[in-house]
């Protein structure tokens, strides 16, 4: 394939053959080094990774890291920070690992993509001084990302590492896993401001169709949910469960008051579970109803919970949770309650997935002021390298990386976010490191 600013590495380019990835001993994989802190961050994941590789496969395995641009990068390289070349080269490489993008909020017009400074004009950042960064107005780049590439699960795992300071009593019993679905439900994004012909044409639709009235000066939001979108989702998530020998999954719905999007969600799932994985699962209600509440060794039990008593099941009864598939707001909410459960978001990994293409990314944003000061924590970018290495199913590169950062992490080498936390717990053996220390100190505990 052909490209203009993408500089194809020597190397493999993943293929994807009778629904599976295959993957030689030297693939090629994108690497989009975000906005902010991303300069600090994704060095520091780069060599966290090679360290890993070399010292798990003894020089036959490795990887050639691709450069993709967006952001400021993309500005830089294409004078655009969503370039369309970036959306074919992901396709094309099917593997990538990205840091964090800025985002516009609210109503200003440009946004800075050095320093993240929102103002209502182009030229020169009012807050930075500089001026190559300054571009109009876009949706998030990380939505364009999804929506372009159908990417429709983002994938959190969960886990406790033992130190790591948490305001959860019961926090080394969370190890769960959510998948959450990604291009419908509000992430479609038909939002219209009150007032418009648009809103007000739903509204005269609706009281035309159904007889109800909505306010008339009501913003309407559509909130569509498919059975094609959440059955792609649940046969991720189930086969994830399946394959990972797991004890449990778990639809997160809002089915008691939104009986067509929430409800259909948790019953499409149930569908996939009995249609395609019938031998391998046994739901709740068979379970009492069939098996005298005794569950068949090896099976999967799929279960369903209300959104709001999940909240309260993950703080109180965590260790009965290991699969979570929930929609896209609840799930969005789900994923950053569930994520402070074991300490904060410096260590939540992440990825966008579809069955052919994951995009693995560090869960912050660009966190601005530190950007360049080599300070911040790089841990969620590493550990969704881990989720990316598990993908690759090499399993013993990601072991090496998790036992290097479990070990710093008992030994009190962390970067100045836990290293605060720690010490306000009464620890007194801490050693602040920088974002590449930390890294180093991953590398020599592998
Ligand atoms: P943020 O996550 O960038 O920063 C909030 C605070 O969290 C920071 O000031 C810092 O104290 C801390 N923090 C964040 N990452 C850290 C790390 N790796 N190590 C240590 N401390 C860290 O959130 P924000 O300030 O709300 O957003 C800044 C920009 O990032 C916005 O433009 C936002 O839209 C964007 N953003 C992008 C993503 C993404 O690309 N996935 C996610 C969230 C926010």
């Amino acid at each position: 394939m052909e490209f203009k600013e993408v500089k194809i590495p020597e190397g493999d380019i993943i293929q994807f053959q009778d629904g599976k990835l295959v993957i030689s001993d030297n693939p090629v994989i994108g690497v989009l080094r975000g906005d902010g802190i991303g300069i600090d961050i994704t060095p520091v994941m780069k060599h966290v990774v090679e360290s890993a590789v070399e010292k798990a496969y003894d020089g036959t395995r490795s990887i050639s890291w691709c450069p993709l641009f967006a952001g400021l990068e993309g500005l830089q390289h294409y004078g655009s920070e969503f370039p369309e070349e970036t959306v074919e080269a992901i396709r094309y490489l099917r593997i990538a690992i990205k840091g964090p993008f800025t985002t516009p909020i609210g109503e200003e017009t440009h946004v800075c993509l050095h320093c993240a400074h929102q103002q209502y004009h182009a030229g020169t950042c009012d807050k930075c001084g500089k001026d190559d960064g300054v571009c109009e107005r876009f949706r998030s780049i990380n939505v364009n990302l999804r929506q372009h590439l159908d990417l429709f699960a983002c994938v959190r795992p969960i886990r406790y590492f033992e130190g790591v300071p948490s305001p959860s009593k019961y926090a080394d019993k969370v190890d769960f896993i959510i998948f959450r679905e990604n291009t419908e439900d509000v992430y479609a994004g038909h939002d219209f401001e009150a007032g418009s012909d648009t809103a007000l044409a739903i509204i005269d639709l609706v009281k035309e169709m159904t007889g109800r009235t909505i306010r008339p000066d009501s913003g309407i939001g559509v909130k569509p949910m498919s059975s094609t979108g959440t059955k792609q989702l649940a046969r991720m998530a189930l086969q994830w469960a399946v394959d990972h020998n797991l004890p449990s999954l778990t639809f997160v719905h809002k089915g008691n008051i939104m009986k067509f999007t929430e409800g259909s969600f948790a019953k499409w799932g149930y569908e996939v579970a009995a249609d395609e994985f019938g031998e391998a699962t046994v739901s709740e209600k068979a379970l009492w109803d069939d098996l005298d509440g005794v569950m068949p060794e090896g099976k999967l039990l799929v279960k369903d919970r209300i959104a709001d008593s999940i909240f309260q099941q993950i703080q109180t009864r965590p260790e009965e949770y290991s699969v979570l598939m929930a929609p896209n707001l609840n799930g969005d909410y789900l994923s950053d309650a569930a994520i402070a459960l074991v300490g904060g978001l410096g260590l939540g990994p992440g990825a966008n997935m579809s069955n052919e293409i994951g995009l693995f990314e560090a869960t912050h944003g660009t966190a601005p002021k530190y950007t360049g000061m080599d300070k911040v924590n790089p841990g969620s970018l590493i550990l969704s390298a881990v989720m990316m290495l598990e993908h690759m199913e090499w399993q013993e590169a990601a072991d090496l990386i998790i036992k290097g950062m479990e070990q710093s992490i008992i030994d009190g080498h962390v970067t100045y976010d836990l290293a605060r936390l720690m010490k306000k717990e009464g620890r007194e053996d801490v050693t602040e490191v920088s974002c590449s220390g930390f890294g180093k100190s991953i590398v020599e505990r592998m």
